[in-house]
């Protein structure tokens, strides 16, 4: 478990809120519940997508934006978990390496 989100949840909020999760609903509903969120934002931004490119409207209806800005924060948040779960070095080492990559193709 990455022991800095752990400091860094226990400054913010007084807990490990990461931890205390995994030790409320299991480790294995937290990937249940990671990939459902990841499902809610593919809904979310196609219906978003749809709307804003393929319907042209210059700004989908609140609630689709409501819906979006939601399900990235869930995403996010969920995403903050795994972050905990499987500690970020390995992450972040891949995360370097995968920016590379993309700053080459960007400037090529
Ligand atoms: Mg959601």
């Amino acid at each position: 478990m990455d022991k800095e989100l752990e400091k860094y949840s226990i400054e913010k909020f007084g807990k490990n809120i990461y931890q205390d999760a995994i030790d409320k609903w299991g480790e294995n509903s937290q990937f249940d519940q990671m990939i459902e969120e990841m499902a809610e934002l593919t809904i979310a931004l196609s219906k978003y997508k749809r709307l804003a490119y393929d319907n042209m409207l210059e700004k989908p209806e609140d609630k689709v934006m409501d819906n979006l800005y939601e399900e990235l924060a869930d995403v996010k948040m969920m995403f903050e978990e795994m972050e905990y779960m499987f500690g970020r070095e390995k992450i972040n080492q891949w995360y370097d390496k995968k920016m590379q990559k993309f700053f080459e193709e960007l400037y090529k």
